[in-house]
């Protein structure tokens, strides 16, 4: 019997991938929406974001991706649980195989499958990983009411995890390898001014400490002066930036040194016809809710007019 072949198969379900859904339905072509690993991205682990437009109470990050995965619904997407585990795009049409695995072939692909957040590499880190070391203060900040708890890092991740702590935590530290921060002015002043956070600058994690059970410290390395010093913690929220989910396609895109997708300029188009990429898996500039928005309305377009040659 012959296999189906859909046209269009989005990988991904954050900002960029649902647009996609959203502007290829309401172009008429059906699209398969394979949902991954973490439904709706990263938004789905962020607290108010206070500047999508359109919003200007703010809008919870759940709250905006359900609002999208149901407009991207109401113009036919048909969304699949799980994710890809292979891929091979040297084929026409594309094989994906799923992790329950089923295999699917598409005409077109839109990978919109985000970016994750980074680790130091240390040993301890993946030791005390959910007992005391998280990425994610809106999902573990609740466990820490009234601790102390470190945020290494000093862009806008970090600064807003050290202010979302503190709804929680007794003190929150802030380390950061340089003096200079990374983040917003605006984000790094509402740090600055918040008397509940302090900051040690010029500081690296060396090793994070702890018993059997859970984190007890943290020791850090000066980077000027090399000297140690240990500092008793319940918590430390690692907020260093994020590396993109490209994994699946080494060695058949273009990829950046740092793994994100390379697309050509003003386009979703990646080095094989057929294949764009969109949001934060080829977007190492900006990273925005709304620009990965953007991006996924323009793989929409470019996959629409792709097809169209190919009919
Ligand atoms: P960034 O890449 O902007 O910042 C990462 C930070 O971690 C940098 O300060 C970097 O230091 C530090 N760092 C990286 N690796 C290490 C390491 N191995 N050891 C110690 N420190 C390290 O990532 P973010 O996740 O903060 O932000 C990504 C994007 O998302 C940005 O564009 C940001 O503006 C945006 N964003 C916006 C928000 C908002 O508007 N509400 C909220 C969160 C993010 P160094 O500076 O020295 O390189």
């Amino acid at each position: 019997m012959e296999r189906e072949v859909h046209d269009l198969i989005i990988m991904g379900t954050g900002p960029a991938g649902y647009t996609a859904a959203i502007y290829t339905g309401r172009a008429n072509i059906k699209s398969l929406v394979i949902e991954g690993i973490q439904p709706g991205g990263q938004l789905m682990i962020t607290t108010e974001i206070e500047n999508f437009p359109g919003f200007p109470e703010g809008i919870r990050g759940p709250e905006l991706m359900a609002k999208m995965r149901e407009q991207a619904a109401k113009f036919g997407a048909q969304f699949i649980p799980g994710s890809v585990v292979d891929a091979d795009l040297s084929r026409s049409p594309f094989l994906l195989q799923l992790d329950d695995g089923r295999e699917l072939l598409t005409h077109t692909l839109i990978i919109s499958t985000g970016a994750n957040a980074k680790w130091l590499g240390i040993e301890s880190e993946d030791r005390y990983r959910g007992k005391g070391v998280s990425a994610c203060a809106t999902c573990d900040g609740f466990f820490f009411r009234d601790s102390k708890v470190f945020v290494v890092g000093g862009g806008d991740t970090a600064m807003e995890e050290a202010l979302y702590l503190t709804k929680f935590a007794s003190h929150v530290t802030l380390v950061h390898r340089r003096e200079e921060f990374r983040s917003s002015k605006i984000m790094s002043l509402r740090v600055r001014k918040n008397e509940k956070i302090s900051m040690m600058l010029n500081e690296v994690v060396d090793e994070i400490l702890g018993n059997d059970l859970h984190v007890t410290g943290i020791r850090l390395k000066n980077v000027v002066s090399g000297e140690l010093t240990e500092h008793p913690c319940d918590g430390v929220f690692m907020a260093i930036g994020h590396a993109p989910n490209s994994g699946l396609f080494k060695g058949q895109l273009d990829l950046d040194d740092y793994g994100y997708i390379l697309t050509k300029k003003s386009s979703t188009e990646t080095s094989v016809p057929g294949v764009f990429a969109c949001g934060d898996v080829q977007d190492f500039t900006y990273r925005q809710a709304v620009t990965a928005v953007g991006t996924g309305c323009m793989a929409a377009v470019d996959a629409e007019r792709f097809l169209e040659t190919i009919r």
